[in-house]
């Protein structure tokens, strides 16, 4: 089994094979109502609705990229990017 590096984005998760997330999900906490409708079309369930008030990006390396969150979140709480396009 190959050594697993300390750099997160690169250790082998997906059956052996070096996994590089493509996108990166975002969630602003003081603009998120708690409404959890993004955690309910998310086909990917990155996103987990864990209490009242409370939505959290479990799983963020699993992220398609699919920018349903962002289309269904009312109050714009919510971003998807190609990681390539961040700074
Ligand atoms: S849809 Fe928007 S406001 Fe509703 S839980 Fe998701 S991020 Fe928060
Ligand atoms: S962009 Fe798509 S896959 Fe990624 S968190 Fe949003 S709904 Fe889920």
């Amino acid at each position: 089994m190959p050594a697993m590096s300390k750099n997160p984005l690169r250790n082998p998760t997906r059956g052996g094979r070096t996994w590089i997330p493509r996108f990166i999900v975002s969630l602003d906490p003081q603009v998120c109502t708690g409404c959890g409708f993004c955690s309910k079309v998310c086909p990917a369930g990155v996103l987990h609705r864990i209490d009242d008030g409370v939505v959290v990006i479990g799983t963020p390396d699993d992220c398609r990229g699919c920018e349903v969150c962002e289309r269904t979140c009312k109050v714009g709480a919510i971003r998807c990017r190609p990681r390539e396009e961040l700074p």
